[in-house]
C-alpha cells in the first residue's frame, strides 16, 4: 500500500459510485436541534412541513436514525453522467509551495452547473416528480444552485421558478441565461411578484437583495401555487445527506491507496459541501474509529461560525420559514456590497452547527483578497479556475501546507474544490485591477443582526 504511486487523478469506476447516502445524524450523540414552528415554538411535525417540502424530503429531513438511505436508481443513473468526480493529488501545487505536505482535492466542478449543487438538485427534483408535482420554486445567490436545479428540473420535465438575489442577477447575466436555457424562469429578488418582496422593497427600496429575502419570496410562491413545492440548495439536513456522495467517493478513493487525511478542509456557506465531504470521516470520528482535524472556512465578511450566535433563528428575511438552531448572524444580516466571494448566507447547517458546538470541528475566517490570491496561485499551477467560494478552502489548505514546510511534517491535507469560477470574472477583474478590498463587519454591524434573533425562554443570545 505505502509504496503504491498515487496518480494525479484517482478516478473511481462507475460501479463505485455510492448506492446509499450516509446520514451522519445517525452517529451523532447530540442530534441537531429540531426545526421549530415559529408560532407555537414546538418541533415541526412532518404534516406541518408538507405544504412547503415534498413528503419524501420531509422524511429525510426528520430522519435522525437511519445511517444509510438508498439512492433511487434514477438518481444513481443521473449521477453516472458526471460522477464519480476525480480526487486529484495536487502535485504541482505541492511543488510550487515546496511543502512536504501531500495535498488532495475532490473536484466537483465537472458538470455544466459548475458545482456540487447538482448532487442534491437531482435528488430533490426526483422526489418532486415522484410526488406528481408540476414544479418547484427556489432562491439562488451566486447562481450555481439555480443552474443545477434548472438542469435537474428539465431532466424530469418539471417547471422551475428561480428567485435570484438582485445583485447577482445584474452581475451575472450569463448565469441567468444558462438557467433560462434549461427552461427555468428567473426573477430578480426582491421583486413585486410576491407580498413579502413588495414589503421588503417598501422598507428598503435600494436593497441589492439577499438569500434570506429570496427564500421568503420562493416559499411564498410555492405555498400559494397549486402543485408547487419549495426546494433549498444548502443548509437543510436532506441536502447534507445528498452531498454525502462527495465524502463517500473521496473515502473510497483514498482507502484504495491507504491514505488517511490528517486535515480535511472545506468552505462553508450553508454547510452542504463541507457536510457532505466530511460525513463518512466524521462518522468514524463519532464512533471513535479514527480522528481527523476538520476545518470549516468562511468569509471574514460573513462569519456565521466564528462570530455568530448559536441560537434558534429565522432561515429567511420574511420570517415565513421554521426556526432552525444554528450559528447565525441574524436573518436581517446582509454582507457588505463589496463582498464578492459567495458564502453569504446568514446561518449555517444545524448538523454542522451542533458538531462545531460539540468541539468536533474547527472554523476559521479569511479575507477576500487573500482568498483571490490563493485562487490565482492555484489556477496558475493546477490549471482549474476555481470558484471564489471554493478558494476559501484553497487559502487554508495552502496555509496549512506552508506550516508543514516550517515543521517538516508530511501531513495529508484534503480539501473540497466545490466548483469553477467562470461566471465570477467580475470579481476576478476587481482582483486583477487591484481594486478589491476587504470589509470586516464591526461588532456594532453584527449587533444589528443579532437584535433580530427571536427571543423566547431558552433562546437568550
Ligand atoms: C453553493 C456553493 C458553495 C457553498 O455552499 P455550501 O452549502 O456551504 O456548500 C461553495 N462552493 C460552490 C462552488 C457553491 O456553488
Amino acid at each position: 500500500m505505502e509504496n503504491k504511486k498515487i496518480p494525479y487523478k484517482i478516478y473511481l469506476d462507475e460501479s463505485e459510485i455510492p448506492t446509499k447516502w450516509y446520514n451522519v445524524r445517525a452517529d451523532m450523540k447530540n442530534k441537531p436541534a429540531p426545526l421549530l414552528n415559529p408560532g407555537t415554538l414546538q418541533p415541526m411535525k412532518a404534516e406541518e412541513l408538507y405544504p412547503v417540502f415534498c413528503e419524501e424530503l420531509v422524511a429525510q429531513e426528520l430522519n435522525d436514525s437511519d445511517a444509510y438511505i438508498d439512492i433511487p436508481e434514477e438518481i444513481q443513473n443521473f449521477y453516472k453522467m458526471y460522477r464519480p468526480s476525480p480526487l486529484i493529488r495536487a502535485y504541482f501545487l505541492e511543488k510550487a509551495l515546496d511543502t512536504p505536505a501531500k495535498i488532495y482535492y475532490k473536484f466537483e466542478g465537472n458538470n455544466t452547473s459548475g458545482s456540487h449543487k447538482l448532487n442534491s438538485a437531482i435528488a430533490q427534483a426526483y422526489y418532486a416528480k415522484k410526488q406528481g408535482l408540476k414544479g418547484v420554486t427556489t432562491e439562488t445567490g451566486a447562481g450555481q444552485w439555480g443552474t443545477a436545479l434548472s438542469m435537474a428540473c428539465s431532466y424530469f420535465g418539471l417547471d422551475c421558478k428561480v428567485y435570484m438575489v438582485k445583485v447577482s442577477y445584474e452581475q451575472k447575466p450569463f448565469r441567468r441565461e444558462v438557467m433560462r436555457t434549461y427552461g427555468a424562469s428567473v426573477t430578480p429578488s426582491p421583486s413585486t411578484t410576491t407580498n413579502v418582496g413588495k414589503k421588503i422593497l417598501a422598507e428598503h427600496p435600494d436593497t441589492t437583495g439577499s438569500l434570506g429575502c429570496a427564500i421568503s419570496e420562493a416559499v411564498e410562491v410555492a405555498t400559494s401555487t397549486e402543485g408547487y413545492r419549495y426546494v433549498l440548495g444548502s443548509v437543510l439536513n436532506q441536502v447534507l445527506l445528498h452531498q454525502s456522495v462527495i465524502g463517500l467517493e473521496t473515502k473510497t478513493a483514498l482507502d484504495k491507496y491507504g491514505v488517511k487525511p490528517d486535515i480535511i478542509i472545506g468552505c462553508a456557506g450553508g454547510g452542504s459541501n463541507l457536510g457532505g465531504l466530511i460525513s463518512p470521516f466524521m462518522g468514524q470520528k463519532l464512533r471513535g474509529e479514527a480522528d481527523y482535524r476538520i476545518i470549516a472556512v468562511e468569509p471574514a465578511s460573513c462569519p456565521s461560525f466564528t462570530r455568530g450566535k448559536f441560537a434558534y433563528d429565522f432561515c429567511d428575511t420574511g420570517m415565513v420559514c421554521p426556526l432552525a438552531k444554528m450559528y447565525t448572524l441574524g436573518s436581517g444580516f446582509i454582507p457588505s456590497a463589496n463582498h464578492a466571494g459567495g458564502l453569504r448566507y446568514h446561518g449555517m447547517s444545524s448538523i454542522l452547527s451542533q458538531l462545531y458546538h460539540d468541539g468536533l470541528m474547527e472554523a476559521t475566517s479569511v479575507e477576500q483578497t487573500a482568498v483571490f490570491e490563493a485562487a490565482e496561485q492555484f489556477a496558475r499551477v493546477e490549471g482549474i479556475l476555481p470558484a471564489p467560494e471554493s478558494s476559501h478552502a484553497i487559502r487554508v489548505a495552502i496555509d496549512e501546507a506552508l506550516k508543514c514546510k516550517e515543521t517538516g511534517e508530511e501531513k495529508n491535507i484534503l480539501f473540497g474544490l466545490t466548483g469553477t469560477g467562470y461566471f465570477d470574472m467580475v470579481a476576478y477583474e476587481k482582483f486583477n485591477d487591484g481594486v478589491m478590498n476587504d470589509y470586516i463587519p464591526t461588532d456594532e454591524d453584527l449587533q444589528k443582526g443579532f437584535d433580530g434573533i427571536p427571543k423566547f425562554p431558552g433562546n437568550e443570545v
